[in-house]
């Protein structure tokens, strides 16, 4: 089976499809997507199809060594998301062609339905309080939530506290019973995590997520060692030998990013070398329904899963974005909090391409926000 074209759609609010070709008419979608980077992202796929337009489809691993270390410059979240969307599209061709989800294709599922989360935004705790509340209704038990907005490296006993009454009113607005996940964003320093996680311990959360940015991974020891909540990350690691320092620094949450972490294959990998140092599996996705469904059939065949992320409620645009770009959004309906366990062939979606044809037509330039602190200087988003 030779794969003989491709299509790629940039569509709302902020992402880029991939439509693989083969000649035998079976066709493959994955998600190759760096937010903000799109059209940056759409060359690179373009680049790798001159190797790929002609080659079998049922070599995924080798493509995936090729795409990965055939261009001599290995890394980085470009080259990253383009094997990451190609690699999706490869497992959902060879799934369809065998009439099995890509689960069965990884091992068999060891379980039968995958829990979810979704975000809550806001600024003033009241707001946050109501957004969890209403992802409570939607049928979820798990939310996050950025505990700041913009913060200084060192910042006042006034903004600490925010972040505290931040955290407390969702703590406050959901219980006991739901779990309430912390995503720093990056925007705390090694110096601040250590001072304001303590404080934060009595509320429970669920973990807390790149507490320092990403090239501050070799010292997240440091934050690890100073508080008792879960230390999470990986959205901003491309490879298994990008999270080897997370883990070796004590991490307990893996993070990687099915659409940037060169796809199902590497994803699949980087859980395996978590379970090694006893750290769970929870998939960043604030992406489009190809990227929630590729994780959700890495999470169905991996045993320490712990969580899924995905994009309603998200904030980026219109919720319709997820589901609106399926024929039938019944895979993703949650059942107490979970997504029962996709038995369609390939990645377990139907993508409706006229949808995705009309939405490409608009396009998008989504690009990251820039966000200056008080003094003019670069802040972290
Ligand atoms: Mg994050």
């Amino acid at each position: 089976m030779k794969i003989v074209g491709y299509e790629l759609f940039l569509v709302e609010p902020r992402w880029l499809f991939l439509r693989l070709d083969t000649d035998e008419g079976v066709s493959g979608w994955g998600e190759p997507i760096v937010e903000g980077r799109a059209a940056t992202t759409a060359r690179g796929v373009e680049e790798a199809m001159e190797y790929l337009v002609g080659q079998d489809a049922s070599r995924i691993e080798d493509h995936w060594q090729v795409l990965t270390k055939g261009g001599f410059y290995r890394g980085g979240p470009v080259l990253g998301s383009v094997t990451a969307g190609i690699d999706q599209a490869l497992w959902d061709i060879a799934g369809r062609a065998l009439g099995v989800p890509v689960h069965q294709l990884l091992g068999g599922p060891v379980r039968d339905r995958a829990r979810v989360y979704g975000w809550v935004h806001g600024s003033e705790p009241a707001e946050l309080a109501e957004a969890a509340r209403a992802q409570v209704e939607r049928g979820l038990t798990a939310v996050k939530m950025n505990p700041s907005e913009l913060l200084a490296p060192l910042d006042t006993p006034a903004a600490i506290q925010r972040v505290v009454d931040r955290v407390a009113a969702v703590r406050d607005a959901v219980g006991s019973q739901v779990d309430v996940a912390i995503d720093c964003h990056g925007r705390f320093s090694t110096a601040m995590s250590r001072r304001v996680l303590p404080l934060l311990e009595p509320l429970q959360p669920l973990f807390v997520e790149e507490p320092v940015l990403p090239e501050h991974t070799r010292d997240l020891d440091a934050v690890v060692r100073s508080t008792t909540i879960p230390v999470a990350t990986g959205e901003r690691l491309f490879s298994r030998w990008d999270f080897r320092a997370a883990f070796e620094a004590g991490i307990a949450v893996a993070q990687p990013d099915v659409s940037h972490a060169g796809g199902i294959s590497e994803t699949r990998r980087i859980a395996a070398m978590a379970e090694v140092h006893d750290v769970l599996l929870a998939p960043h996705c604030p992406l489009g329904p190809i990227a929630l469904a590729a994780s959700l059939q890495v999470d169905f065949a991996t045993p320490n899963f712990l969580i899924q992320e995905q994009s309603l409620g998200i904030g980026y645009g219109d919720d319709t974005g997820l589901l609106g770009y399926l024929v039938d959004s019944a895979p993703f309906t949650f059942v107490d909090g979970s997504i029962e366990r996709p038995t369609g062939p390939g990645l377990g979606i139907e993508v409706d391409e006229a949808a995705v044809r009309r939405a490409a037509e608009r396009g998008h330039d989504w690009r990251t926000p820039l966000w200056r602190h008080a003094d003019g200087s670069l802040a972290a988003w």
